[in-house]
């Protein structure tokens, strides 16, 4: 194995506790392709083991402390072995969750879900591509799944100078796969859906608004329906809008799979719509806003931040007395505290008495470890109207 050197900075990003050196801190690059290489700082202490990707930003990616840590087959077992073993009890809630969240669980730039029988995995970076065989062995060898796919479709393996693509890697993978979860059943779409075939990482704020629905309700950004599902099983009735009619389409069926008559299916722009309702005085018991992350960047934060602001406030509005609001943000950008504050300001330009009744994160599945930021990006808030 070859060695890269690393500056000062580099070193003390790693003693921090956080896995990534940049390009600019990599004093002495090894020469050769992507891989696992060896790593000191410039005094020549051996720092640990890491991924090499020599196109991207991110040059090295900490696997093991150890310096001579073989990185064969037994080691990747048991790293991922170890990675499963934390979601031990969840398979008793739901067929689908994720086994592997990268840099979460010590596997950088790997993520692994399971539908059911079935895998979807991401191999994100140019090292961890030159595992792929002792990766999906481990895979296969620990879950016995029925197939593989790979959803290599994402702009992070460009940046990484690898190739983009949906890719079969072992045995069948159906197009649907039905997902069982707290009670509720959907189609995950693992081959073309958003992700890897469904949003996993609400799973849990799902289940928590399932307990609380009541009356007339609303779901915002309902994708295929499946923060709706769990309203509809306690609440009277749910609208569930999006912008996609194909969403919506998927919604309703899903509203179909479980026998449930309660929903209204609405394909509209979220902005627009609750401006209307505010105009009408439309009254909800329950409202749920999931948007997708508005903060791409860190330089469009602040017109996120606007429209973050915007649609919580009209929501809160749109409350009745003792109604309940789940919001969310999965922006990495908006940070907790920045999370919050958009809602309080929210609060204080909807003239009513917003309560915070539970502020959520990301389930067990999705461990968000506190020295790596990039791990956590789901914030969570169930508000009450107490006015
Ligand atoms: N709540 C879902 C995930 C939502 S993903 C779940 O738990 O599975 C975000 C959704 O917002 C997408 O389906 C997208 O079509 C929709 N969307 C994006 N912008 C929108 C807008 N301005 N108005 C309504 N829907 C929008």
């Amino acid at each position: 194995m070859l060695t890269a050197i690393v500056s000062a900075r580099g070193a003390q990003r790693w003693n921090a506790g956080h896995p990534w050196i940049f390009r600019s801190d990599v004093v002495e690059r090894p020469n050769e392709d992507a891989g696992a290489v060896r790593v000191t700082d410039q005094r020549g202490k051996p720092l640990g083991v890491a991924l090499w990707s020599p196109r991207s930003e991110i040059s090295l990616r900490l696997l093991d402390r150890e310096a001579d840590a073989a990185l064969d087959a037994g080691w990747w077992r048991t790293a991922i072995e170890r990675a499963i073993v934390r979601r031990t009890g969840l398979a008793s809630e739901a067929n689908a969750y994720r086994l592997v969240h990268g840099e979460g669980d010590a596997l950088p730039s790997l993520v692994v879900d399971r539908y059911d029988r079935w895998l979807v995995v991401q191999l994100m970076s140019a090292g961890l591509e030159r595992y792929r065989h002792e990766i999906i062995d481990a895979l296969r060898d620990l879950e016995a799944p029925a197939g593989i796919l790979a959803r290599h479709d994402v702009p992070l393996r460009a940046k990484e100078g690898l190739e983009t693509s949906v890719e079969l890697l072992h045995g069948d993978v159906p197009d649907e796969i039905e997902v069982r979860e707290h009670g509720i059943r959907y189609l995950a779409a693992p081959w073309r859906g958003q992700k890897t075939g469904a949003f996993l990482d609400q799973r849990e704020n799902r289940a928590l608004v399932g307990r609380v629905a009541k009356g007339a309700t609303l779901d915002c950004f309902s994708y295929h329906g499946s923060f709706a599902l769990h309203l509809a099983a306690r609440a009277r009735e749910v609208t569930a809008l999006d912008a996609s009619a194909h969403a919506l389409a998927r919604a309703e069926e899903n509203f179909r799979r479980n026998d449930f008559t309660n929903g209204v299916f609405v394909e509209a722009n979220a902005f627009e719509y609750l401006k209307a309702r505010e105009r009408e005085r439309t009254r909800f018991d329950t409202i749920v806003l999931d948007p997708p992350a508005f903060a791409k960047s860190k330089a469009s934060l602040p017109a996120a931040i606007r429209g973050y602001k915007e649609i919580n406030l009209r929501a809160m509005r749109l409350l009745s007395p003792g109604g309940m609001l789940f919001t969310a943000s999965c922006s990495f950008h908006l940070t907790k505290p920045l999370f919050l504050e958009m809602l309080a300001a929210a609060a204080a330009d909807s003239g009513r008495r917003i309560v915070l009744r539970e502020l959520r994160g990301q389930p067990i599945d999705h461990p968000e470890v506190l020295t790596i930021p990039e791990t956590g990006y789901i914030k969570g808030a169930l508000l009450e109207a107490t006015d």
